[in-house]
């Protein structure tokens, strides 16, 4: 069992076993939402996640069209964990807020082109367009 939190604790989201798939984004709308140079989301089944205290919500469409909801905290603003329809029996979870350095390395990058061209990562990862 992990847990992940938001920067002021009251939100928390407690997952069950390994993530499925683990991905860094490098769109746009990723770097706004955390402020950083790229978006990272463990996707856990929706059943291995059970998630405590109050949230809000905010829905836009992915690149892609695909509607995803993204779950925050009302008093700091953290952005939590997330639900694409596009992957419905999926949540994902932001991996910072797990605040592990043993977390497993992404499996992949995605919008790597739109990477910003100082960031390296090693050659094991994938990179999808
Ligand atoms: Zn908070
Ligand atoms: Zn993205």
């Amino acid at each position: 069992m992990k847990e992940a939190q938001c920067s002021c604790g009251k939100l928390r989201a407690l997952c069950e076993g390994e993530p499925a798939k683990v991905s860094i984004c490098h769109c746009d709308a990723c770097r706004r939402r955390t402020g950083s140079a790229f978006g990272i989301a463990a996707f856990y089944p929706r059943a291995a996640v059970r998630v405590e205290g109050e949230r809000r919500a905010f829905t836009r469409d992915s690149d892609a069209g695909h509607a995803v909801t993204f779950h925050f905290c009302p008093d700091c603003g953290s952005t939590l964990y997330w639900e694409p329809s596009r992957k419905p029996d999926m949540i994902g979870v932001g991996i910072g807020a797990f605040a592990d350095l043993d977390y497993p390395m992404p499996d992949q990058s995605v919008s790597d082109a739109r990477r910003y061209g100082w960031i390296a990562f090693p050659d094991a990862m994938q990179r999808r367009e």
